[in-house]
């Protein structure tokens, strides 16, 4: 490891210009940068940029851009700073290095969120300093539109991101044997059919059981917002599914049976794995719409799986459910609707539920969970939440109200009846006082919320 050192604080000497700085500390053995030089105009530093992009090839080290510096510290010091960067010193990137490569394959890869995307596996190429062998290509809409084919020789840049791309085809040299890449059908890992969300251009694996992402489909399972199974985060899910412990979410709740093997791998102490398994236990008293939530149905976030648990009432309701009938929910568009039915549709998510269900899961709408309150504050009134809450995030804050019959919505209107401005509220906040809008503290709401025993 190597370094070059740019700056000296000194709380006891003076320092009088930046230049100062970097003579002392070379005087002082640190390793300064030579390739440095003082310019009394706006032309010379321009001339000093351009002259460092050319001699870039030359240097020992690899090197994206130049720093531009005001030398004099009395002037940086009036200058100052904005958050994390001064305003005395500015940075000149050099344009991005590009090569000439061949695309030797086209692969697919599935994302921990089953995201499909297509990656270029080139020829090996050294570039800026490192051998490049694959790059992003993002989508097929891209590869259309670059008219990127397996065989093609194609200019890639690696500009600031370390992620290289393609940016370019040499269309001169394509070979008539190279044909278009076509958007497969099937899930390259599990062979699922893909689903292609309306107006959206990625595809996706919807197959709970896919390998490829099993750990992501895991971890949000377990997740606080979701079915909240403390100690059970990425490191531990991670292991569980490398010894073949956990394969879907379901199994969660089958590993009190697997305890001795547990302690054997993971050498957590009896305790804290029965902690674990108690917190699984705990788990199966999440009402319905948090299980909806948990199993990760796309689109179906927290507050679209209360909707449709509120207005389906059991899971084998939501599970007969057409595509015109979730349209015909208050707030359920046609991509949720679609998607909903195509992860019904799925056999191996249906093997899931079951095994779930015969776990104990809550799988419809207990009387009690639903919304049966007094009428109180919240009650039919509509909030808006905005800025940054201390005691509770937006969305748990937004529950809270909902379950006392209160609305929540994204925009500050006319048909807003308060704004609950935490810190840092922006733009909402003025909005609301244009309108006249009454505006509620976080403390204001801790108190209502506490006034309003249910
Ligand atoms: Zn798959």
């Amino acid at each position: 490891l190597n370094n070059f050192v740019y700056t000296l604080i000194s709380i006891t000497d003076e320092l009088k210009s930046h230049e100062e700085n970097l003579i002392i500390l070379n005087k002082l053995g640190f390793k300064v940068n030579g390739e440095y030089k003082k310019c009394s105009s706006m032309e010379e530093v321009i001339d000093t940029c351009h002259k460092f992009e050319s001699m870039r090839d030359e240097l020992e080290y690899e090197i994206d851009g130049a720093v531009i510096k005001v030398n004099s510290i009395a002037q940086q010091n009036i200058l100052g700073s904005i958050a994390k960067s001064p305003r005395w010193a500015v940075a000149f990137k050099f344009k991005a290095k590009q090569a000439f490569t061949s695309v030797n394959k086209i692969v697919w890869q599935v994302g921990r969120t089953g995201a499909v995307t297509p990656v270029a596996e080139l020829e090996p190429v050294l570039l800026a300093g490192s051998t490049i062998s694959r790059a992003t290509l993002h989508n097929y809409d891209e590869i259309k539109r670059k008219d990127i084919r397996e065989g093609d020789r194609v200019v890639i840049e690696k500009g600031g991101d370390v992620i290289p791309k393609i940016v370019s085809v040499v269309l001169s040299e394509r070979k008539k044997k190279n044909k278009p890449v076509k958007q497969p059908k099937l899930c390259p890992v599990c062979k699922s059919p893909l689903f292609n969300p309306p107006d959206e251009v990625a595809y996706y694996c919807e197959n709970t059981e896919c390998s490829a992402q099993i750990k992501g489909r895991i971890e949000h399972f377990a997740s606080r917002t979701a079915m909240d199974i403390e100690g059970l985060g990425e490191a531990l899910i991670d292991i569980f599914v490398d010894n073949g412990l956990l394969i879907t979410y379901a199994d969660i709740y089958y590993l009190n049976e697997r305890r001795e093997d547990i302690i054997a791998i993971e050498r957590l102490g009896k305790k804290s794995v029965d902690n674990l398994l108690n917190a699984i236990e705990e788990s199966k008293n999440k009402p319905f719409d948090k299980v909806l939530f948990a199993i990760g149905i796309r689109y179906v976030g927290a507050g679209v799986a209360r909707k449709l648990a509120d207005h389906f009432n059991t899971i084998d309701g939501l599970i007969n459910a057409s595509e015109e009938d979730l349209i015909s929910v208050p707030e359920i568009g046609p991509s949720i609707a679609k998607s909903v039915n195509q992860f019904f549709i799925n056999k191996i998510n249906i093997g899931i539920i079951k095994k779930l269900k015969a776990a104990g899961l809550k799988f419809e709408l207990n009387k009690s969970d639903s919304i049966q309150v007094k009428e109180n504050f919240f009650t039919g009134k509509t909030f808006v939440l905005t800025g940054r809450l201390n005691n509770f995030t937006r969305e748990e804050a937004g529950e809270k109200i909902i379950r006392l019959g209160g609305k929540v919505t994204t925009s500050v209107s006319q048909s807003t009846d308060y704004l609950i401005a935490g810190e840092k509220s922006g733009s909402k906040k003025n909005k609301a006082n244009e309108l006249g809008i009454n505006i509620m503290t976080e403390g204001d709401l801790v108190i209502k919320l506490n006034n309003t025993v249910n």
